[in-house]
């Protein structure tokens, strides 16, 4: 039998933890839970959790800062951060400290069900990250290169740690050069879940965070470009 997925939930309103545990246990999952930012911190370190869902307006330490220990930690645990107000601050500056996805509260538990299936889905497909030297590398284009098996990307033969999402989406892109890619096709092909309102969002900042790591002049990118009104695309022209 497959092995039970642990979700933390890191929520410090006791009756959305109790509604998120009975829902999450119910569609078979294990749950930890949490209600400050600190212990959130510890038990997504201790528990090892396979998919974190996070609050940002949290006691002691706030989702964002939680977030932000973890990726500078090494963590590409899967965050779904939970957005009190339907902010376009709080969704940009979740995904750019290294969240995978937000849901806006309130959301339906349908939804949540589904993204939580849709982030661990994506986690499961690839599998852990063995440590493998540069050379197996493949050279997608300059001095980029992508190792596929240990899931790393290399510039100029130096690693570049990149979230989940962030190597999913250069792979993605650079498994199909130089075809434009709408942003709708994108949170399909790469988010595992079709166009919802405004999320086109996402692929923007997901991209401009992208090309901070492997550009070397992010303004002017030679890898991962744009195609004005149409979307974006790997180039091999650099
Ligand atoms: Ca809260």
């Amino acid at each position: 039998m497959e092995q039970k997925k642990t979700i933390l939930i890191v929520e410090d309103e006791k009756n959305i933890v109790d509604i998120l545990r009975f829902n999450l246990q119910r569609e078979g999952y294990d749950t930890l839970e949490a209600y400050d930012g600190e212990d959130g911190l510890e038990k997504a370190r201790s528990g090892k959790p396979d998919l974190i869902l996070l609050d940002v307006m949290l006691p002691r330490m706030n989702g964002f800062d939680v977030c932000r220990a973890l990726r500078e930690g090494g963590s590409n645990v899967p965050v779904v951060i939970l957005t009190a107000r339907e902010e376009e601050t709080d969704k940009v500056l979740g995904l750019e400290i290294g969240a995978d996805d937000y849901i806006t509260k309130p959301f339906s538990m349908r939804e949540l069900i589904a993204r939580v299936g849709a982030n661990i889905r994506r986690t499961a497909m690839s599998a852990p990250a063995a440590r493998s030297a540069a050379e197996s590398a493949m050279t997608v284009a300059g001095d980029l290169s992508i190792n596929t098996d240990s899931h790393q990307v290399f510039r100029a033969g130096k690693v570049i740690e990149l979230t989940q999402r962030e190597y999913e989406l250069l792979t993605f892109l650079a498994s199909h050069p130089n075809k434009v890619y709408a942003r709708i096709d994108l949170m399909e092909q790469v988010w595992n879940y079709g166009y919802v309102g405004d999320d086109a969002r996402t692929v923007d900042v997901t991209v401009r965070r992208l090309r901070e790591k492997i550009e070397e002049d992010p303004a002017n990118p030679r890898y991962i470009l744009t195609r004005r009104g149409a979307g974006y695309y790997f180039s091999t022209e650099a």
